[in-house]
């Protein structure tokens, strides 16, 4: 199998497969009991929440376990009070824990505004600036885009924002960032960020967030109190040790595996070009993860052509897999893109841990291509 998706997600790795085993075996006790033993396992569980803060560059705040970025993202919006007077900010090409939240909140009587993206896939910050006022109460932005790899400058955002109104609280869901691209909390200055296991070579079903002020934080899951009173369950120690396994290799390796992933996007597109493959990259390949590329072939519908690589157990995505049951594309839209472009487009994903051969790769997409072109 070729796999060019792994922004859908990620292998577990064999050292994260072996510490949740030893974890499952180990430490199954439950860190709610009383005795020692339990006390133990909740000792190790907060030298990791320190690991997280070290590795995020957060010199204060804590992490919250949840059982997904989505949950992470959901918590992120519950400081949010629908019936208050504050506005809400969230950009257009969020992915879909963020943007349904927002939308779910904006019916629920929250004043919810998107900010439109520019033609690079990023935020346009004039529109945003333009819709700043000292009424803002929270503005979610990305890190880096699921569907573009555009990377947003959060640092600029979080200085606007809390310029305007120093307590207005800044969200980022970092889920694609976090152990591929170099950032800090304390340097892009957010309040909040979130990040998932499945990205990074972890487990699935197992997120955090970032909050550098929890009180605001409301529960999302109530029960027994756990993380914080704010997700309630027994904690998940097996799949929370294996996700700061995951986090410590891919902080470990993070600037070689960004050089090896950038030629690996250069390699890509040099072979298309020389397999005399037409693509048009959407977004701009300056200032973006080199993990994720979104290009449109002419004439080309995307999806047919996911189904037809395929066949060649070449793996690429159209869309976000998981808004892969929802039509259009929210981010190109918002891009300005028309509809052959989004129809034509796929988004290719790498992983430092693969070796590709993309000239076999090219090959395969110009004999498919040809037979598919309307
Ligand atoms: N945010 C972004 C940017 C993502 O790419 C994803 C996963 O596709 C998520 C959030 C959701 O992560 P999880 O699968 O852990 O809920």
């Amino acid at each position: 199998m070729i796999n060019l998706d792994y922004a859908s997600t990620t292998k577990p790795s064999k050292e994260v497969i072996n510490q949740i085993a030893i974890a499952l075996d180990e430490d199954y006790l439950n860190i709610g009991a009383k005795y020692k033993q339990a006390k133990a396992i909740e000792k190790k569980i907060s030298i990791i929440r320190q690991g997280f803060l070290s590795f995020l560059g957060a010199s204060n705040g804590e992490i919250i376990f949840c059982p997904s970025a989505t949950a992470a993202n959901n918590l992120a919006f519950s400081v949010i009070n629908p019936k208050s007077k504050g506005k809400i900010l969230v950009g257009a090409g969020e992915h879909s824990s963020v943007y349904e939240t927002a939308k779910h909140l904006s019916n629920m009587g929250a004043t919810v505004e998107f900010i439109p993206l520019g033609a690079n896939g990023k935020i346009d910050l004039n529109a945003f600036e333009n819709k700043l006022d000292s009424g803002v109460s929270f503005v979610s932005v990305m890190l880096v885009s699921n569907e573009t790899g555009a990377i947003n400058n959060l640092k600029q955002i979080s200085k606007i924002v809390h310029s305007i109104n120093p307590k207005a609280i800044v969200h980022t869901d970092a889920v694609q960032a976090f152990g591929k691209i170099d950032f800090s909390v304390d340097d892009i200055g957010v309040d909040m960020l979130t990040i998932s296991a499945h990205k990074i070579s972890g487990p699935k079903g197992i997120g955090a967030l970032y909050s550098k002020n929890i009180d605001a934080l409301r529960p999302i899951i109530y029960g027994g109190g756990q993380e914080y009173n704010l997700v309630s369950g027994t904690e998940n120690f097996a799949y929370i040790s294996g996700f700061y396994t995951a986090a410590k290799l891919k902080v470990n390796s993070l600037a070689s595996d960004y050089l090896k992933v950038m030629n690996y996007r250069k390699h890509f597109l040099d072979s298309l070009d020389n397999a005399n493959v037409e693509y048009e990259i959407n977004g701009e390949l300056d200032n973006s993860s080199p993990y994720i590329l979104n290009i449109s072939f002419k004439g080309v519908r995307g999806e047919v052509l996911l189904h037809a690589l395929a066949e060649y157990d070449i793996l690429v995505a159209n869309g976000s897999a998981c808004s892969s049951k929802k039509r259009g594309n929210r981010t190109l839209e918002s891009m300005g893109k028309n509809k052959e472009q989004i129809d034509g487009a796929v988004r290719i994903s790498f992983c430092a841990n693969e070796e590709y051969n993309f000239a076999y790769i090219a090959g395969i997409f110009k004999k498919i291509i040809d037979e598919i072109r309307v």
